[in-house]
């Protein structure tokens, strides 16, 4: 396995430096407990010098000049470099994150090389209009809109899918024209340090893409209320998206915060059960459970509520749990004890407020930060399983008697990031569809994540969306000229 030959580091201003006075925090291996690397700890002197140089190359440096088809090419080329390593960035997300070799090879590498080629295909044409107005004082105008880079981005990823999520941000920054700070979590800070090294080999000019890695209450708190950023764009919990939203607010700074979520697999009673277990188990199970659209409230139709108690606790079973690296591996460890420890404590919740365990639970050895998948069922709208995040590998099994019940029960939550509804029945799922309050619902499949279709959520799961056109235009802002004529 190789790691980045720089992995306790900064980029700042194509440099690799060490954080003010040489701070540095531990990174463990999830699958080990043991200690992966030291990693620089950033302080405000670290921030206010990356932004410092992001804001020279944005206000008339080099890459102000550059246009937006060479802005394409030096994605595309970062693409290619990302495509060269594949297997070496697979490796690294593998150990930093404890997660099966498998899935990075299969979704996150994949799909981060496909993002950044997306968006490289965008940089040439953001386009404005031309709009008719019966015109001003009598006098006929030409008026039309030009769409500009916002400024400096700060982004701030978490370490569930740190290369995938930072590249999400990063491609329509860089695609629009703006210069970039990224502040990697400091539970995955490995692969993206890695990824800014890709970014000097592809030849972006030093300064447009800082890297500065850091915990989120001092280096990315800075970020957020600094007056050389112009546009904040967060993926992580809604507790640290609340604070953030309330620090960037004195300063107007434009917002996209991809938040938690809470997601409601609704079984209807004409699915077809077989593809639905199949689907629901990896919407529940993937990275660990780890994921922001991890469908943990499984709502079945009663006509069918015992079978796929059965399947699914079957399912459960049957996941091998192990070294990350080994290629039998179907589920790895969870990120780091305290959260190993929130999710224990979640489960154990489940069964004092009478959910009834159908799967999982058991104590596992003390090496690694392992959970094992857990099935409850019978459960109840009022539990803590069925109202809190999780983020871990625990899905909570309740019926329903019909349609209205099981959208009534799917909207009853904060959160409004994603669903998935499993029925045969063209028409019932266009017309359930329309009636989940979230910004995406799959149709017999699980968390449409594309390059090309927006990602992001309704209510407490947050603000804006990543991916597609949508997020590109998130990093510009729309100017109006109207020449008097
Ligand atoms: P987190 O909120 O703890 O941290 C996310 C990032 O914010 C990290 O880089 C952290 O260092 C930084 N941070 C923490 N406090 C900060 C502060 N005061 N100011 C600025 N930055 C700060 O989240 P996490 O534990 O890394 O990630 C898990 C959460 O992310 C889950 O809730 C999950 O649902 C959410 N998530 C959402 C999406 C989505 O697309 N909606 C995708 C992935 C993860």
């Amino acid at each position: 396995m190789s790691l980045p030959n720089t992995p306790s580091l900064n980029l700042i201003a194509g440099e690799w430096r060490s954080a003010h006075a040489g701070a540095t925090f531990d990174k463990l291996a999830p699958a080990s407990g043991q200690l992966l690397a030291q990693v620089a700890n950033s302080s405000s002197a670290d921030v206010d010098a990356a932004v410092a140089t992001a804001r020279a190359q944005f206000d008339g440096g080099e890459w102000s000049r550059l246009p937006g088809a060479e802005r394409g090419r030096l994605l595309n080329r970062l693409a290619d470099l990302l495509a060269r390593d594949a297997e070496q960035f697979a490796h690294i997300l593998a150990v930093e994150q404890g997660r099966p070799l498998m899935e990075m090879r299969m979704l996150d590498v994949p799909m981060s090389i496909d993002t950044l080629r997306y968006f490289a295909g965008w940089a040439d044409k953001l386009e404005g209009r031309q709009i008719p107005t019966a015109g001003f004082m009598g006098r006929p105008t030409l008026n039309y809109t030009l769409r500009e880079a916002i400024g400096v981005a700060a982004l701030i990823v978490p370490w569930n899918a740190p290369l995938m999520i930072g590249i999400w941000k990063l491609a329509p920054a860089l695609a629009a024209g703006c210069t970039v700070v990224l502040k990697p979590s400091e539970d995955a800070p490995l692969a993206l340090t890695a990824l800014a090294g890709l970014a000097a080999e592809a030849g972006f000019p030093a300064g447009v893409f800082n890297l500065v890695n850091g915990m989120g209450a001092a280096a990315g708190a800075t970020l957020v209320s600094h007056p050389g950023v112009d546009k904040i764009s967060f993926t992580g919990s809604t507790a640290v998206g609340r604070i953030i939203a309330r620090d960037a607010a004195p300063l107007f700074k434009r917002l996209t915060l991809e938040l938690g979520g809470k997601a409601p697999q609704i079984i209807c009673a004409d699915a077809n059960l077989e593809a639905a277990i199949m689907g629901v188990a990896m919407g529940l199970f993937v990275n660990q459970g780890q994921t922001c659209a991890a469908g943990s409230r499984i709502l079945v139709h009663r006509s069918r509520y015992n079978d796929v108690v059965d399947a699914l606790a079957g399912a459960a079973r049957s996941v091998t749990l192990g070294d990350p690296l080994d290629a039998s591996t179907r589920m790895g460890a969870l990120i780091n004890a305290r959260h190993r420890d929130r999710v224990a404590s979640l489960i154990q919740s489940g069964i004092a407020e009478g959910a009834t365990r159908v799967a999982g639970g058991e104590a596992l050895p003390d090496e690694g930060f392992f959970v094992r998948p857990t099935v409850f069922a019978n459960g109840t709208p009022d539990m803590r399983i069925m109202r809190e995040e999780i983020f871990g590998p625990v899905g909570v099994i309740a019926p329903f008697d019909d349609d209205d019940e099981a959208i009534r029960i799917a909207n009853d939550t904060p959160y409004g990031l994603s669903a998935s509804l499993w029925t045969q029945d063209v028409a019932r799922a266009h017309s359930l569809a329309p009636k989940l309050r979230v910004g995406a619902v799959a149709i017999n499949g699980w968390s449409p994540l594309d390059a090309r279709l927006p990602w992001g959520g309704y209510k407490d799961s947050g603000i804006g969306r990543d991916l597609s056109r949508t997020a590109l235009e998130a990093y510009t802002e729309e100017k109006v000229v109207s020449l008097v004529m």
